[in-house]
Parts: structure tokens; sequence; C-alpha cells
């Protein structure tokens, strides 16, 4: 199914696909939730500014490089070729999300940091102001889809 019409360099196509729901992954057959969602349902009926919130959020991953949206029912997932980096839930105040950074980062916007693995941290936070999204904050989108292209990983996780 093609969902995504952005253009990604060849190496990220080829990910594995699923034939079911689209999403994709670096190891075959992997595990996942089967589910055909898409950025614009997650949008819908949202109010404009987090619609513009999500799309600040956006842009600071769009610069960084190539990503694919990996869109479920709980959120929308910003994945890289080696994986899932980054995650985004609309909500009408804001946007509530996680970013996967190696190493654990005291910040006001992060509510909670848990590890994930022994090298991987889960960093939730909450954004309802675009100032919220500046450079240091970018910086942190920019370290999470390193990881998300597999910075100091062997490739799976
Ligand atoms: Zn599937």
């Amino acid at each position: 199914m093609m969902r995504s019409r952005a253009r990604y360099p060849s190496y990220m196509a080829d990910l594995w696909q699923c034939p079911k729901c689209g999403r994709r992954f670096a190891r075959a057959g992997q595990k996942h939730v089967c589910q055909r969602v898409t950025v614009e349902e997650h949008l819908d009926g949202r109010p404009r500014r987090v619609v513009a919130l999500f799309r600040a959020f956006e842009r600071l991953v769009a610069a960084c490089g190539p990503f694919f949206h990996d869109p479920i029912k709980a959120q929308i997932g910003f994945q890289g070729t080696a994986r899932i980096f980054a995650g985004v839930r609309l909500q009408d105040n804001g946007l509530a999300g996680y970013l996967d950074l190696a190493r654990r980062v005291d910040d006001s916007r992060f509510t909670r940091v848990g590890p994930y693995t022994k090298h991987l941290f889960v960093h939730h936070f909450r954004i309802t102001s675009p100032d919220q999204l500046d450079d240091r904050f970018a910086a942190y989108v920019r370290a999470a889809y390193a990881v998300g292209n597999g910075a100091r990983f062997g490739g799976t996780a």
C-alpha cells in the first residue's frame, strides 16, 4: 500500500513493509501494532493551534532529514531507518509525545524520563506553546533523529 507520497532515499525504501498496514520496519516480519491510520485522521477536528504545534514539531524533524510518519491509533510515530524515535499525540490544548534519547536530559518540558533499554531513554514531553519548540528542543529532536537512524545501535533495538 502506498500510504506515503513523500520521497525517500532508496535505502529507506528497503525497509520491510507490512502488506496489511503499510508500516515499515528494519526487521522483516517484525511484530507490531497492525493498524491503518492516517496522519490526517489524527489532525481531524483538533484545534487549529494544536495542529500548528504539530506542524512545527514535524518541521523540526524534517530539518534533520528524511523520515517516515508512522501513525497508529495511539500516536503519530516518527521513524528513521533503524527505529521509531519519537511519537506525538494531539490533545485539545497541545501535544503530548516522547523522544527517544541516548542519554538522560533534564528539561522542564520533559514530564517523565524512563529507561527503555540500557542505552535508550524515553523522554515524555508536553508542548502547549510554539515558543517551547525552540533551538534547545530542536537539538533534542536531532539527537532523537540520530537514534532513529541507528546512532549507538547495532541496527535493531
Ligand atoms: Zn501491519
